[in-house]
């Protein structure tokens, strides 16, 4: 028995993680019978351009409509589907779904202000064999443009087995193809090893962000980091914007692209267009 533990204690913790392994199998097979039953839907967050506030780019954010808990973002099961492999799956729908919407955005409005549509790529997904093939296979078959697409990957992906990484990140590039590392800050590595990565955009993570209006050290670090990026020619997405201080800060140390609720919250796609009309009525607010 762990220290101070008492017997009823130890019987507790037993049935907790006996519960949580069951929970663990249900999510699993749950997870298998969502991807057949297409529960999973997506929502859009616009990025906007710092300076004028322009809806760039969306980005697509997974949902599952679960049969009994109700709308479910990421975190409640992105990780269970990582484990179990699922996440394969629900990535392959993923990125053809935002691809078909996004080519639909673009032939329902030719003068949209949308540039392009980010997907979110799990480490797993990026690894499978045929991923830069999958890819290729998406994009042909919603007749979308490369140039629309920005997978977002994350640091840890780039630290493990990097020559293998890089491979399929040129060949992605290759055929025009944009890479962003996302929550970029929260993992472990640094400017000049991502110099050596074959990525065009940077995201900032919100933790960066929180704090720069009240913290000078964070303000200072935020802004050696948005030059550092931009003399390696990368654009940089500061993420979770909430307060229009933080916007103008950002923008004045040159930072040119945001994402957060200060300009609006994830929306189901018919919320979109209204937003990326290229001349809009008003301002748009979250
Ligand atoms: P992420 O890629 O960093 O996406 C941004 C997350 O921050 C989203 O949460 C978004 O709703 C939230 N967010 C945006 N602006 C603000 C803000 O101003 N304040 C706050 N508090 N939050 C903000 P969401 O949709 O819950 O997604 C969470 C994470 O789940 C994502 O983080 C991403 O890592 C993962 N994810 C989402 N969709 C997919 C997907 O299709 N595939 C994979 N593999 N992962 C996904
Ligand atoms: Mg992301
Ligand atoms: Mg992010
Ligand atoms: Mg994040």
């Amino acid at each position: 028995l762990a220290k101070g533990m008492g017997k009823g204690d130890w019987q507790r913790y037993q049935s907790d993680l006996a519960s949580a392994m069951v929970q663990r199998l249900e999510m699993r097979t749950q997870l298998h019978e969502a991807i057949e039953d297409e529960q999973f839907m997506l929502q859009y967050q616009p990025i906007v351009e710092l300076a004028d506030q322009r809806v760039t780019g969306v980005e697509a954010l997974v949902r599952w409509q679960h049969p009994t808990r109700g709308l479910l973002g990421p975190f409640h099961f992105v990780e269970a589907a990582e484990e179990s492999g699922a996440i394969v799956g629900i990535g392959a729908w993923v990125l053809g779904e935002a691809l078909r919407q996004f080519a639909a955005w673009k032939a329902a409005d030719p003068d949209t202000t949308l540039r392009y549509v980010s997907v979110n790529v799990s480490p797993r997904q990026f690894r499978a064999a045929d991923f830069v093939e999958q890819v290729r296979a998406a994009l042909i078959e919603a007749d979308a443009r490369p140039e629309w697409l920005l997978l977002e990957i994350t640091e840890s992906l780039v630290l493990k087995d990097a020559d293998k990484v890089v491979q399929d990140l040129r060949a992605l590039r290759a055929m025009g193809v944009r890479v962003a590392i996302d929550d970029f800050g929260t993992g472990y590595s640094s400017l000049s090893y991502l110099r050596q990565m074959p990525v065009d955009v940077l995201k900032l993570d919100k933790s960066f962000i929180d704090d720069i209006l009240t913290s000078r050290q964070q303000h200072a670090l935020v802004d050696a980091i948005v030059t550092l990026a931009g003399n390696l020619d990368l654009a940089v997405v500061a993420e979770g914007i909430e307060e229009p201080g933080q916007m103008l800060a950002l923008d004045a140390m040159g930072c040119h692209y945001g994402q957060g609720y200060h300009f609006a919250r994830p929306l189901w796609p018919a919320d979109i267009p209204a937003m990326t009309a290229s001349v809009r009525p008003a301002a748009v607010s979250a």
